[in-house]
């Protein structure tokens, strides 16, 4: 990484202080990860310089909104690789981004019989939309099995992806498992199917390069607050095509081309799907959280993370008790570990942990049937960013050390 010693947390200004009087290590990254000074000011000079509508106004405070609006999607088409910017869409995160895919396109497209092929390891976010599309279209679902790495099983997806196979969503890394899924190979297996590929990049965009030309989807749906940017920001990409097959889900003002009192037109792609005023500031500051990321590297935030993986699951396996979830090689986990004390509930282990200043993750983490797969009711989750280090690694294999001891 450029910034050899990790001075990365200088710029993270909610890492420099002490919770239950130790030092805060912050390992609850999946679940949103901290944000640079840099994504904290561009809020505030917004509203401080430009705060406007978008869009509609002709003064310079408006063009200014507009244009650091409009730059933002810019930033994301290159972070993705993408063909346009005009491929981008704004959003709430990947949740509503999975939403509108399945009910603005899967539910016009598909038929009864029709099947929805997702995994055991999806989100509630990448189910729950298709149950409601299967309920609509009489459309069914199909659930990929893992591999002993967490992965999915290709093997099994070559059986179960057929002719009657519509769509293929999955995420291409586990928010529980930290496992990465084989997307570009899915992608080919759905195509050659005449399926379409869509990603649930939540857990993938924050932590390595991701490129969709060179997996070849076709939707991908990821969050801002995941990339540093601000909650309530998120990007759902398309390929132009099926963009201009989607129907937008927000109708009213903004999105619209010409109002009649009986029909309406829309806009093009992607502003039909824009409609009200926009997270104006948080799409803002999402540009400056892509910055902040590119000048990094994200191959550089990948490697960082299998190393950090690679000092840290040896020691925690050597803990007595200690259960991973998925795969003991670290080059398979991306930033992410779950696992169990033996006879101690994640709760419990979460809030010892929160006494040594170390938060992390317990629950279900809204993948309940991956749980039941796993025939536990839940799991304590650490993961990890570009700006932890190995000191916090070591924090957190000393403060499961003591728990084990307190609980013996
Ligand atoms: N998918 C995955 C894999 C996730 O990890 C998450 C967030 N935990 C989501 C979807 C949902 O993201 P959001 O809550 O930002 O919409």
């Amino acid at each position: 990484m450029d910034k050899k010693k990790n001075d990365f947390r200088a710029d993270f200004k909610i890492l420099d202080q002490k919770v239950n009087g130790e030092p805060l290590v912050y390992l609850d990254n999946a679940a949103t990860t901290q944000k640079p000074q840099a994504v904290i000011e561009s809020l505030v000079d917004y509203y401080e310089h430009d705060n406007a509508n978008v869009h509609r106004g002709v003064h310079t405070l408006a063009q200014r909104a507009t244009q650091a609006y409009e730059a933002t999607r810019q930033k994301v088409k290159e972070l993705i690789n993408a063909d346009s910017e005009r491929e981008v869409v704004y959003t709430k995160g990947t949740t509503e981004s999975l939403n509108w895919i399945a009910r603005g396109y899967a539910q016009k497209i598909l038929q009864p019989g029709d099947e929805i092929v997702l995994s055991y390891a999806e989100h509630h976010s990448n189910i729950v939309p298709w149950q409601q599309v299967c309920e609509k279209t009489g459309a069914k679902l199909v659930y990929l099995d893992l591999n002993t790495d967490g992965q999915v099983d290709l093997e099994n997806a070559k059986q179960l992806i057929n002719e009657k196979t519509k769509i293929v969503s999955l995420a291409q890394v586990s928010n529980v498992l930290g496992a990465v899924n084989p997307i570009k190979e899915l992608a080919q297996l759905a195509h050659k199917n005449g399926a379409i590929m869509v990603v649930d990049g939540a857990q993938s965009v924050p932590h390595m390069p991701v490129d969709v030309k060179e997996l070849d989807i076709d939707f991908l749906a990821f969050s801002g607050h995941k990339i540093l940017g601000p909650t309530g920001t998120g990007i759902l990409w398309g390929k132009l095509e099926l963009l201009n097959q989607m129907s937008p889900l927000d109708f009213g003002g903004e999105m619209i081309d010409f109002v009649e009192l009986e029909h309406s037109t829309f806009k093009e792609v992607p502003w039909k799907f824009e409609g009200g005023t926009q997270n104006i500031a948080g799409v803002i500051a999402l540009g400056k959280a892509i910055d902040y990321l590119q000048a990094v590297g994200l191959a550089n935030i990948a490697q960082h993370e299998t190393e950090l993986m690679e000092y840290v699951l040896p020691k925690l396996q050597a803990i007595d008790g200690f259960e991973l979830y998925g795969s003991a090689d670290p080059a398979k986990h991306a930033g992410i570990i779950s696992f169990n004390l033996a006879g101690l509930h994640p709760h419990d282990t979460a809030t010892a942990l929160d006494m040594e200043g170390v938060a992390i993750r317990a629950g279900h983490h809204c993948a309940q049937p991956l749980m039941k797969k796993l025939q536990i009711a839940a799991s304590a989750r650490a993961s990890f960013y570009l700006y932890n280090t190995k000191e916090d690694a070591d924090k957190l294999v000393e403060a499961l050390i003591k728990t084990r001891e307190f609980f013996r």
